[in-house]
């Protein structure tokens, strides 16, 4: 059946970059009626943003294309700094590890964006076709602009109506083709754009491209996605400004596959010249090199550079003058561009909760710490399986407020980090150690060093909400920046105990270890347990079931879940793509489960348990409410062939206590709570406040 492209829609993304299609990924898994639309052709240019921190990579398995990006990608395992030594002359100061070592299973790796956006792609049609809405399926509509947006304030609060009219407009080839500068080489003066190979099943041009035509939608939610001079934000009025500064820092960025003596260019390298500036080198997949080159014979003068004037010749002999006396020469050159740091954030992320904006539509800053498309897609990770949830009328439309509260606090902390960071790497090194004014090789690889919580993405702690329960005690950690409270803000009426999981940590993500399954001692990943599927999970860590009143406990709390918590809440209807890590879904009951999935890990040995026998009430295998999942039942346990993963130890878990954990559908924690009664009502509390009961 050809898909039906609706003009009545619950979401209309603005911009397919890694925001929008991050979005549409999540949309797409929901089953909701989406379109999403994209002012250029599917020209294909290289280069821009391409490096993927942990965090997004474990986001990205949790969909099931992190491996294609974690094989293709390069991964940087060790970074270099090199400083000049008293002669001037640039030498190696210090090695060290570029990742937190046992962080995550994931690493920062680099490919290329456009890459990247083809695998979002993939992921959207492999969630097709969506039982919950079999005839419409998500694909990018190119060569469209939006040209009105209004919002009817009367009917906001109304979960049936479409209260956001906007005006689309469809673009001839002329006008959606951005013209390429005067160079022989690609150049990133415009965004990249998609790889034609890998999607062009997905993609649609615009029919308009003879006869230039309107047409109007009606949406529940629109979402800017639109990037750095987003329309949408501009349209939603002078409270949307961004705010910040422009520096005076004048970047240049070649991709190549060098020629060069120097030891480190398959290095993460930063170097610090004596007078010429600074260089950071990112090795990239297919022997490119990246490299971040300070142009200081460019000239801001305190207000905005011409990039127009700025040549690859100009940058390339700006990087000679850095490396030397080493030599650097290249024989292709895949791309370039030139920017000037700019740190700017927007007051407000949402329009009366219907209208969002989301990534470089919100903030902007410098590309070289890694962080904008990491950053930009969490955005609407973050947003996406909220307004599914909301849309599908699971979840109370009051938590759309929280995607504000939790995502302008990283937008925030993002700019802070920023600013000091490319402070530090765009300044001049320290002479000698009475040099107050320079940049010392300490300062510098110390400030480095700390920041890696911060850049894999695994430092976000999400502030206090209807989603968060932190103790009142809590304090949001330490690589944060505080922001003020917002007032509105719905907080839960439940309070975790965190002591229960120390690695746990409400606002935080819930980490990854290495457990068995009970049936079959297979080893698996937590995580992959955990698909994005929009479902939120409860982890019952027992401890040791094989003790009969641990035992007791575990099953006087499966006939609570099964008889007074999931019939009170709706079920879910899964696309074929939700679980990647579990193969396809056959039956029927896989398909429309509970919206909250339960886990049990246990520590008891493996063959001291009969999940018939000893778990009849927690896993009923013939109840048809709960469905029968022979991989639900986990163990930390050695496995035969994967080493032991301790994840009791991981989780800060005593097993003689245990604990609950409730997951959100997107990994962060929003509850640490005793696996006896009383954390029994801080579990009903944490859901009443967040689902609508059926
Ligand atoms: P964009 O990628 O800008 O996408 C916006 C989309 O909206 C585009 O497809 C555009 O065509 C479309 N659009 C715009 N206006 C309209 C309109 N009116 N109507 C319809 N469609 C519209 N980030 C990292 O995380 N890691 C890196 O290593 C990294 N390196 C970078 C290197 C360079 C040289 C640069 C310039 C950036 C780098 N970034 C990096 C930043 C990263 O590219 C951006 O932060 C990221 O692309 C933002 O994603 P986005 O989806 O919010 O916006």
């Amino acid at each position: 059946m050809a898909p039906i492209i609706p003009s009545e829609v619950d979401v209309l993304i603005v911009g397919a970059g890694p925001a929008g299609l991050m979005l549409a990924l999540w949309l797409s898994r929901l089953g909701i009626v989406t379109r999403i639309v994209d002012k250029r052709t599917d020209k294909v240019f290289s280069g821009q943003a391409d490096g993927f921190q942990a965090r997004t990579l474990e986001v990205l398995d949790s969909f099931g294309i992190g491996e294609r990006v974690w094989k293709e990608a390069n991964r940087m395992f060790e970074v270099s700094f090199w400083n000049p030594n008293p002669d001037g002359r640039i030498q190696r100061n210090n090695r060290a590890p570029n990742n937190v070592v046992g962080l995550s299973r994931f690493s920062e790796s680099v490919l290329h964006q456009g890459r990247m956006e083809g695998f979002f792609l993939d992921g959207i049609a492999a969630s097709y076709p969506h039982p919950a809405n079999p005839a419409h399926q998500i694909k990018v509509e190119r060569m469209i602009i939006p040209t009105s947006l209004t919002i009817d304030k009367d009917k906001v609060d109304d979960d049936d109506a479409y209260p956001i009219t906007v005006t689309l407009r469809h673009l001839s080839e002329e006008e959606a083709t951005p013209t390429q500068r005067l160079s022989n080489f690609r150049d990133g003066l415009f965004r990249s754009n998609l790889a034609g190979d890998d999607v062009a099943s997905t993609i649609e041009k615009s029919n308009g491209r003879k006869d230039v035509r309107e047409e109007v939608v009606k949406a529940k939610y629109v979402v800017g996605c639109d990037g750095a001079h987003s329309w949408t934000r501009q349209t939603l009025g002078k409270d949307f400004e961004m705010r910040g500064e422009m520096t005076d820092f004048i970047w240049g960025v070649l991709d190549i596959v060098p020629i060069t003596d120097f030891p480190d260019i398959r290095n993460r390298c930063m170097i610090h010249s004596a007078s010429s500036g600074s260089l950071m080198i990112i090795p990239r997949e297919n022997k490119l090199v990246r490299l971040y080159i300070q142009l200081t014979e460019v000239k801001a003068g305190g207000g905005r550079v011409d990039r127009s004037k700025i040549t690859p010749e100009m940058i390339f002999k700006a990087a000679q003058k850095i490396i030397s006396p080493y030599k650097l020469d290249y024989h292709y050159c895949d791309w370039w561009t030139a920017y000037q740091i700019g740190q700017r954030v927007g007051d407000k992320f949402s329009k009366l909760d219907r209208v969002f904006l989301a990534g470089d539509a919100v903030h902007t800053h410098s590309p070289k710490a890694g962080q904008g498309m990491n950053v930009s897609m969490q955005d609407a990770y973050n947003l996406g399986w909220k307004i599914g949830l909301v849309c599908k009328k699971i979840l109370h439309r009051n938590i759309l407020s929280t995607y504000e509260l939790e995502r302008k606090q990283i937008a925030k902390e993002l700019i802070a980090f920023d600013h000091k960071f490319s402070r530090l790497f765009s300044g001049q090194p320290a002479k000698n150690v009475m040099d107050e004014n320079g940049v010392s090789m300490e300062e510098f690889s110390k400030a480095f060093n700390m920041s890696h919580m911060f850049t894999s993405g695994m430092g976000v702690d999400y502030k206090s909400s209807a989603l968060v329960a932190k103790p009142p005690e809590q304090p949001i950690s330490k690589c944060h920046t505080k922001v003020k409270e917002d007032q509105a803000t719905v907080h839960s009426q439940a309070q975790s105990t965190p002591s229960l999981a120390t690695n746990c940590k409400p606002g935080m993500r819930f980490p990854s270890f290495q457990v068995v399954a009970q049936v079959d001692a297979r080893p698996w990943q937590l995580h992959h347990k955990m698909p994005s599927d929009g479902r939120f999970r409860l982890v019952v860590f027992s401890g040791d079931i094989s003790n009969p009143a641990r035992r007791k406990v575990v099953n006087d709390l499966g006939v609570w879940l099964s008889e007074d918590v999931l019939p009170r809440y709706p079920r879910i209807m899964l696309s074929p793509g939700s679980d990647p890590h579990g193969g396809v879904m056959k039956f029927e009951t896989d398909r429309y489960p509970s919206i909250i999935d339960i886990l049990l890990v246990h520590t008891a040995r493996r063959d001291k348990v009969e999940i018939l026998r000893d778990l009849n009430d927690i896993y009923h295998p013939f109840d048809p409410k709960l469905g029968w999942d022979y991989d639900k039942i986990l163990v930390d346990a050695p496995s035969y062939h994967d080493g032991y993963g301790h994840a009791y130890e991981g989780y800060g878990i005593d097993p003689k206590n245990g604990a609950l954990v409730v997951v959100r559908p997107d990994g962060y924690v929003g509850l640490v709570t005793s696996i006896e009664e009383q954390g029994w009502t801080e579990v009903e509390k944490w859901f009443r406040g967040v689902l609508r009961s059926v």
